[in-house]
């Protein structure tokens, strides 16, 4: 595989290259030269094979041979020790339950095939690393899980202080082994302009492997595509055009997606799905890409005011918006009209959303009534909803059960060093972590 840089003034680089490397030097975001597309017969006996089976595939047409096969097999296996079950909530719409990992967020996916594959490179070069993150909640628990154990892999990992919440901050800080938490008297941003000088120091990158597990590693982004095809090979057999809502921050999620089309994978439409956050779906009705500040709302996650994968989006579709319209139907949604969707859907058939599966089930819903297509739809449950409790239960006004891995962390005692925003601490605590 061979990536190139969406600013096109870095050099092209293998898969590995750029899973290390995290961002071209030019700042723009790591591409696949082509995007190969699957053989029809992959597609025809589809919903025989497994959820390994099928990123196996994805994976191996993909990057090609720079991984064995077996090697490969046995990296798909790890990542996927859990299942995407696709469960149905109402006639022809389904909700694919992207939650069931150790972090109970579709951050999993992602950050698991970055650590494994992380691993297996570094093996077989000796070599150790030291894994800076910056995270606002998701994405540190996620990738802490995901290289919980590895030899030859250090994480620290920053997060603001008050600023996630209680089970969020209970994740970060009770992992042990080869992740700390640093707890830092600031915000989200102050977490990533830290990592960031972290980067640049000269004194620390020659004295420590720094390396980033950022959420535009191309790494992170293919296995965001494995279940797009997972749960099109469970509705295949009823011959229905297939529409995913994906409820979108950084766009992430949706490239993975639009890869998996991409590949050959019959996807009728994608709904990208937003918070009041909407620069990308203002951005697929003016043509005219504004970024600004966020605003807080019930699906934090999605709180996103210029979205990383922007320029991946437009560059798959030749930043021509037309091609980008005709595959993507975008919408937004406020916290009130978020919430009465938890409320109505639990009170039809006791199905219970989280504020993120919730917005991508407004768009499905908002799509058939435009359009008035009749479709099989997809919204992916990107949390499970015990990770938004206060927020579900005062909606739906019961009780819910944490999951046992839930359970487990909050008894658990909260172990992180406090550290101001200052980048001289920062500096000085990780010297002295060598
Ligand atoms: C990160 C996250 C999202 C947004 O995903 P993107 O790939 O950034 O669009 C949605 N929901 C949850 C629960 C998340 O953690």
């Amino acid at each position: 595989m061979r990536l190139y840089s969406t600013n096109r003034s870095a050099a092209e680089v293998s898969f590995k290259e750029a899973v290390f490397k995290g961002l071209p030097d030019d700042n723009g975001l790591f591409m696949p030269v082509s995007i190969p597309q699957l053989p029809s017969a992959f597609f025809e006996t589809i919903d025989k094979l497994s959820f390994q089976e099928i990123a196996f595939q994805v994976t191996k047409t993909l990057i090609g041979d720079e991984i064995p096969d077996a090697d490969l097999k046995k990296i798909i296996d790890d990542v996927l020790s859990f299942d995407a079950p696709l469960v149905k909530v109402e006639d022809n719409i389904s909700v694919l339950e992207l939650f069931h990992g150790p972090s109970l967020a579709f951050k999993d996916f992602g950050a698991r095939f970055m650590a494994k594959i992380m691993s297996y490179f570094l093996q077989k070069e000796k070599k150790e690393i030291h894994i800076l993150v910056a995270t606002s909640g998701d994405t540190g628990s996620a990738v802490a899980q995901g290289f919980l154990g590895m030899p030859g892999i250090k994480v620290t990992i920053l997060y603001p202080s008050g600023k996630v919440s209680d089970i969020q901050e209970k994740q970060l800080t009770t992992l042990g082994q080869n992740i700390t938490a640093l707890e830092v008297n600031g915000t989200f941003d102050d977490c990533q302009r830290l990592v960031k000088e972290a980067f640049l120091d000269k004194e620390l990158n020659n004295k420590i492997n720094l390396s980033s597990a950022n959420s535009i590693n191309i790494s992170r982004l293919i296995p965001q595509s494995f279940y797009y095809f997972y749960a099109y090979s469970k509705l295949k057999s009823l011959g229905l055009p297939v529409v995913f809502s994906t409820p979108s921050g950084n766009f992430g999620n949706l490239c993975g997606g639009l890869i998996a089309k991409r590949m050959g994978l019959p996807i009728h439409k994608f709904v990208a799905s937003t918070n009041a956050n909407d620069v990308v779906p203002e951005f697929l009705e003016t043509g005219i890409f504004n970024p600004r500040p966020s605003v807080a709302t019930i699906s934090n996650a999605m709180d996103v005011g210029n979205p990383s994968n922007y320029a991946r989006l437009v560059e798959l579709y030749g930043k021509d918006l037309e091609a980008i319209k005709k595959d993507i139907f975008g919408t937004r949604y406020n916290d009130e009209e978020t919430a009465q969707a938890i409320e109505k859907v639990y009170k039809a058939g006791g199905y219970i959303m989280d504020p993120h599966g919730a917005v991508a089930y407004l768009g499905l819903k908002e799509y058939a009534k435009t359009t008035g297509e009749k479709f099989s739809g997809v919204f992916l449950a990107t949390a499970h909803p015990s990770k938004f409790i206060e927020v579900v239960e005062e909606i739906i006004n019961k009780k819910i059960e944490l999951p046992e891995r839930l359970q487990t962390v909050v008894n658990k005692k909260k172990e992180a060093f406090p550290l101001t925003s200052d980048f001289s601490d920062l500096k000085s605590y990780l010297l002295k972590s060598m």
